[in-house]
């Protein structure tokens, strides 16, 4: 049996094997799209003989890019999948716009605006223009402009009067962009959009591409993917439309319609068993997508067994829902008998800002986590600035990271001189590193003269620039954004700024710097890590734009940073590695944990109080509830416990416990979870489950006869849980799943 196809079914085969140059593979959740797409990747390679530096797959995640290659990995070998053009939209885009973006009139060494830099730009602008605008308004329809290929131009004719403002913030931003040097995110894809059009022979060498996730990508990537595919025109997208859930940032559900118009040989496969979860969960989340009425019925067809029944719980407020994970995950760690870890624990976020109650919970329980889909860890004040010194380096016209940095550690360089600064280099119309440098080389001046300590500390900060710039330039291989980071510390002394600044908490703050030293490192040594990429290939007549191994290294380094949306820290090489991932529901497709929580879910959160589209809503919480395998369970008796627990083993294909392991460490922890409600003075818990279930009926007006009314005796489980104190959506829009117990 060839090795690609053990382990699928005949429908992934046929996806796999497919002559047809054309396809679509259309499923629902955990039916194997994702690993159906990689035995795809490696068909092409060993049986239609395509080199792998011919063949582009697109990925939503860097996480999920990474997870392919490993798989890949094993299916082709480390050598050939590193050739392989892999990776997210946005990242193989600024691979040709690196190599060949000097064709389009791309600066060499054009950095990547992050979503500070970008909202600082416009915050410049809208001060300067004395608009009423709200910065992140503005973003976000530029955005949304850029998404749809529209440029200030375009837009003239097109929009409305009072419209014409924003219009004129995005001409002016556009030229901030272009002054300091940089792309934002949505300029790398138009770019590159722009770059194939013109010069279609970039990607001429391409036999095939593929796209995972494709219901969410946006018109500019369906774009893409067509231009990519424009010599060979083979293409194999996997999708489902039922989890779309990126329509707020422009994704295009139509793409997959309009995929099929444009190639009226587009071939269609169905994957229909589900291997991820039990059949209960299934069979909620089903009850759940069902609500929309107006998508085509599809099934989800269970091949595990029936499982345990997902649980609904009502609690009063957030920190209650923290508490309560926090019971859950330890009972259950302590009554499966080694069945489950940490890391088979998710908790799922409709957004990232409500993980904090979670946090502290969790931080006292001494329960390991990570978050996940936050910026936060290079949000940290002593990580975004070392970042900064780096983009500096890497990057030296553009003006955010520059005021990052400029007094920090403290170069007596005050508000009055920065503000000098800044106004001096717009009126001269140059990057404010260059105005900086003029004015201490005597070439230029402010309006009113800078203190003489200040002059000094740019001094200083000009020569420490000077002389990282030189160690980069040493520095021709992959190592260079760790030599150049442990470069910066030390001539910095940050680690006695640190102490310095911080001396309640320093320890922790020069454990984040280490951490991302150990990322930097990470990047360094490109045979180990599957992440890594090799140049694109040579393409005979086009000429690629040569770059410098180090300030590539860097400006790869700098550019994940800049669109990490997901996990930051390391598993590996820390104490920890068992660690339960809190994760925004966005960052969690595609993944699959055991046991998942859904806390928050009421109405103004799921669904969403500014939600324009109530099905995305809903589909929302389809994606989450769809990440479960087994699940979690609150017990009553041995017998019961029992068969629980030899459920989930089973689903996840893991021992069964010996069965006078299970009830270990029961003795130290709270019967029953409801006694601690009702110590909290949660009165409507009093009567147990039937209480909470009767007042959640109420709260979603009649109640649903449907609704099993189980037993107290009965085992409740849960996958997912939620509604802080408030009804867990409106009748109207969103309804509780029937099958909950
Ligand atoms: P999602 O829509 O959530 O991205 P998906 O359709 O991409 O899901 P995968 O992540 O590829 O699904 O697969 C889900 C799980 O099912 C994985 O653990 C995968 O290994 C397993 N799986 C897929 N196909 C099979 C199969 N034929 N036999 C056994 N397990 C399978
Ligand atoms: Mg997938």
């Amino acid at each position: 049996m060839d090795p690609i196809l053990d382990g699928l079914n005949p429908a992934q085969r046929q996806a796999v094997t497919s002559s047809d140059p054309i396809s679509q593979v259309l499923a629902p959740p955990g039916s194997g799209k994702t690993k159906t797409l990689t035995a795809r990747v490696a068909y092409l390679l060993s049986h239609h003989g395509y080199l792998p530096q011919d063949v582009i797959c697109c990925t939503f995640t860097i996480k999920a890019s990474r997870e392919m290659r490993e798989r890949l990995s094993k299916l082709v070998g480390e050598r050939v999948q590193s050739r392989l053009i892999l990776g997210t939209f946005h990242s193989i885009c600024r691979r040709y716009l690196v190599k060949y973006g000097y064709l389009i009139g791309l600066r060499k060494g054009f950095g990547i605006a992050d979503s500070d830099d970008s909202r600082g730009i416009l915050r410049r602008i809208i001060k300067r223009l004395k608009s009423s605008i709200e910065v992140k308004a503005a973003q976000s329809r530029i955005s949304r402009h850029k998404a749809h290929g529209l440029g200030p131009d375009d837009l003239v004719g097109r929009v409305k009067t009072e419209e014409l403002e924003i219009v004129d913030i995005y001409r002016q931003y556009e030229s901030g962009l272009a002054a300091s040097n940089l792309l934002d995110y949505d300029d790398l894809l138009v770019r590159c959009v722009q770059l194939l059009r013109e010069h279609p022979d970039c990607v001429s060498n391409v036999q095939a591409v593929l796209v995972d996730e494709f219901q969410d990508t946006n018109i500019i990537q369906y774009d893409l993917m067509n231009l990519f595919a424009s010599k060979n025109r083979r293409i194999t997208i996997v999708g489902d439309p039922d989890q779309s859930i990126y329509g707020f940032r422009s994704a295009e559900i139509q793409n997959l319609k309009r995929m099929q118009n444009r190639y009226s040989n587009t071939s269609v496969v169905l994957l229909e068993s589900n291997y991820r979860s039990s059949a209960s969960i299934l069979k909620s989340a089903q009850e759940v997508i069902e609500q929309d009425t107006a998508r085509p019925d599809k099934k989800l067809q269970p091949t595990h067994t029936q499982g345990t029944m997902p649980v609904l719980r009502k609690l009063p407020n957030a920190s209650a829902e923290a508490h309560w994970m926090v019971l859950e995950i330890k009972r259950c760690m302590a009554m499966t008998g080694g069945v489950l870890r940490m890391s088979d624990f998710a908790v799922l976020l409709r957004s990232a800002s409500l993980s904090t109650r979670i946090e502290t919970a969790f931080g006292r329980a001494g329960i390991p986590y990570k978050m996940v889909g936050g910026r936060k860890f290079f949000d940290r004040t002593e990580v975004k600035t070392l970042i900064n010194y780096m983009r500096v380096v890497s990057h030296t016209d553009g003006t955010d990271a520059l005021l990052g940095i400029i007094n920090v550690p403290p170069r007596r360089i005050g508000d009055e001189t920065i503000k000098q600064l800044t106004t001096g280099a717009e009126k001269a119309n140059i990057p404010l590193w260059t105005f900086i440098k003029d004015v201490v080389q005597g070439r230029r001046s402010t309006e009113k003269k800078l203190q003489k300590a200040a002059e000094l500390g740019l001094c200083s900060l000009m020569k420490l620039i000077d002389a990282s710039k030189q160690k980069l330039q040493e520095c021709e291989d992959a190592s260079a954004p760790r030599v150049l980071l442990e470069y910066i510390t030390e001539s910095l002394s940050f680690q006695e700024y640190l102490v310095r600044t911080y001396p309640l908490d320093e320890d922790g703050r020069w454990a984040n710097v280490k951490e991302l030293m150990g990322q930097a490192n990470e990047a360094s040594f490109s045979t180990d890590d599957p992440g890594q990429e090799e140049d694109l290939p040579e393409i005979e007549g086009i000429e690629q734009q040569t770059v410098h191994a180090g300030e590539e290294a860097l400006s790869r380094f700098l550019a994940n940073v800049a669109l990490a949306t997901e996990a930051t820290t390391k598993d590996e090489g820390e104490q920890v590695t068992e660690k339960v991932t809190i994760s925004t529901i966005h960052a969690a497709k595609g993944l699959e944990w055991p046991v998942v929580f859904i806390p928050a879910v009421y109405n103004g959160s799921i669904p969403h109080s500014r939600a324009e589209v109530i099905d995305e809503e809903r589909r929302l919480l389809y994606v989450a509830m769809t990440r479960a395998q087994a699940l979690l369970f609150r017990l009553m008796g041995p017998q019961l416990l029992e068969n629980v627990v030899f459920a989930i083993a089973d689903i996840l294909r893991r021992p069964r416990p010996a069965v006078e392991d299970l009830y270990k460490e029961l003795g130290s922890l709270p019967s029953t979870l409801d006694d601690q409600w009702t110590a909290e003075g949660e009165e409507k818990n009093k009567g147990g489950d039937s209480e909470w279930k009767k007042s959640l009926g109420s709260d979603l007006g009649e109640p649903n006869p449907k609704r099993r009314r189980s037993d107290i005796n009965q085992p409740t489980t849960t996958t997912y849980m939620s509604a802080s104190g408030q009804s867990m959506g409106n009748s109207s829009n969103f309804m509780v799943p029937t099958t909950l117990s």
